[in-house]
């Protein structure tokens, strides 16, 4: 399948050429005939599925053929996309892919978010959008100001819906749905589906299609998953061990409070770790800033917490680490999905101490399977070990039983330990790490 194959438009052709896009993802290929053809969408994916250009090309196609048709100067520059995204973060990204994928279109857009001055937004809009991507406080806080119409809004993109249930945005969320045409294209997004999402898309959609391309339970398939079991006051060595291994090119550390990012950074960089962090108590300028310098590679170490990570697309981390154990396990998947993005591989390094185990069970509960232990390291917590074996028998899943018949009796955990037998120290950790490099093509 190929994107002219998709039916897309010469202008957007040429921009996802330009790109580097050969092939639609599966969430691509699935969702966009759907748009194209009017229909809404309700879409179970993760970040690094390619949703982002899933929703923005048909989007961009359409108004390109509604602009062609429409006679009128003053549709022209009405706002008739709205995306509602949960973070600052993920709303430039969305902004960034509407100008990568609408470079040969005279559409316009702008991103309006909280953190920053209003100013250049309300310049962007007084001139006039066609798409809007929005947080949901600054766009209610611009609406309350009279500065956003909502009354020519033809497509309306949910994005992170889960996400933005979490951070507490659904009565703002139903204030927005209120303002908004109830004659419109509407797509939701969202990476899992509890009740609350299913329960919101069944009063927000109409006779939607769903399209599904990773399950949440099923953790990316490029990205090899290990534990380490350590005591909560050696996690600190364990860190600065894994990451003086020179096969850690670039890591996205997940700390569980603003103020563990902060000292775990401060403590980095003391080591002579070239880190920085990212959450929700620094401007909004600081966390460009160090998103920026991430991205560019000038930062090898990036703490961040969850609300701060989220959406975050850098598509060369190679190594995630689970400082801290999530409360919730789908924000594992939510984690660890920020590497082996875009067709690279990638490792995620979970460390648990024995405080963590119910958080860990849980976890292999929901993705099905155990996560290798590397045991073979100093600061490895026999007591964890031990309270984790008590629990194994409870955790086996039908799945990791199914994928044990079908390897013949070997679990993963079986094969990656055969792999490690006999090893030691850092070389032995060493081997697992080096599988954070670029795939060969
Ligand atoms: P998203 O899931 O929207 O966050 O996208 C994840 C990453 O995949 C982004 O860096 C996109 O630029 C990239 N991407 C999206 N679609 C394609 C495609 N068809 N081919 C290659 N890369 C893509």
């Amino acid at each position: 399948m190929t994107f002219k194959e998709l039916n897309i438009i010469e202008p957007v052709l040429e921009a996802l050429i330009k790109e580097g896009y050969d092939t639609p993802t599966p969430i691509q290929e699935q969702a966009i005939p759907f748009l194209l053809n009017g229909r809404d969408v309700l879409g179970c994916a993760q970040t690094g599925t390619g949703k982002t250009a899933a929703f923005s090309i048909p989007i961009i196609q359409k108004l390109v053929s509604d602009k062609l048709n429409s006679n009128s100067k003053k549709d022209k520059t009405k706002i008739k996309a709205l995306i509602l995204t949960p973070t600052r973060e993920l709303a430039s990204q969305i902004g960034d892919s509407f100008s990568k994928y609408g470079a040969f279109t005279s559409l316009k857009h702008t991103v309006v978010f909280g953190g920053v001055s209003q100013k250049a937004q309300t310049n962007a809009l007084k001139k006039g959008v066609d798409i809007l991507v929005a947080t949901p406080g600054r766009l209610l806080d611009l609406a309350g100001q009279g500065y956003i119409n909502f009354s020519n809004i033809d497509f309306f993109v949910l994005d992170e819906a889960d996400r933005m249930l979490d951070m507490g945005f659904i009565n703002d969320i139903e204030k927005i749905i209120k303002k908004i045409p109830a004659q419109r294209q509407t797509l939701l997004f969202s990476a899992t589906m509890p009740t609350q999402i299913t329960s919101l898309a069944e009063s927000l959609l109409d006779n939607p299609v769903r399209v599904e391309v990773t399950p949440v339970s099923s953790t990316v398939d490029t990205i090899d998953q290990y534990l380490y079991f350590a005591k909560k006051a050696d996690k600190g060595s364990l860190l600065m061990d894994i990451l003086n291994d020179k096969f850690v090119e670039s890591a996205l550390i997940f700390s569980r409070t603003k103020h563990g990012a902060d000292k775990l950074s401060k403590n980095l960089s003391n080591a002579g770790i070239n880190a920085d962090s990212i959450h929700g108590n620094k401007s909004q300028s600081a966390r460009e800033k160090s998103l920026s310098n991430f991205k560019k590679k000038k930062t090898r170490v990036l703490v961040a917490t969850d609300i701060a990570a989220r959406g975050i697309d850098i598509s060369q981390i190679s190594h995630v680490i689970n400082y801290d154990l999530p409360e919730d396990p789908e924000t594992y998947v939510h984690r660890i999905g920020r590497t082996g993005r875009a067709g690279y591989d990638g490792t995620a390094l979970s460390f648990c101490d024995v405080s963590e185990i119910g958080l860990l069970k849980s976890i292999q509960k929901l993705i099905g399977r155990e996560i290798p232990v590397i045991s073979e390291h100093e600061y490895n917590c026999e007591e964890c070990a031990v309270k984790m074996t008590r629990l194994r028998k409870s955790i086996a899943s039908p799945k990791s039983a199914k994928r044990d018949v079908e390897n013949g009796g070997n679990s993963d955990q079986g094969k990656k330990y055969s792999g490690s037998k006999g090893r030691k120290g850092k070389k032995a950790r060493g081997q697992f790490w080096q599988k954070g490099k670029r795939k060969s093509a």
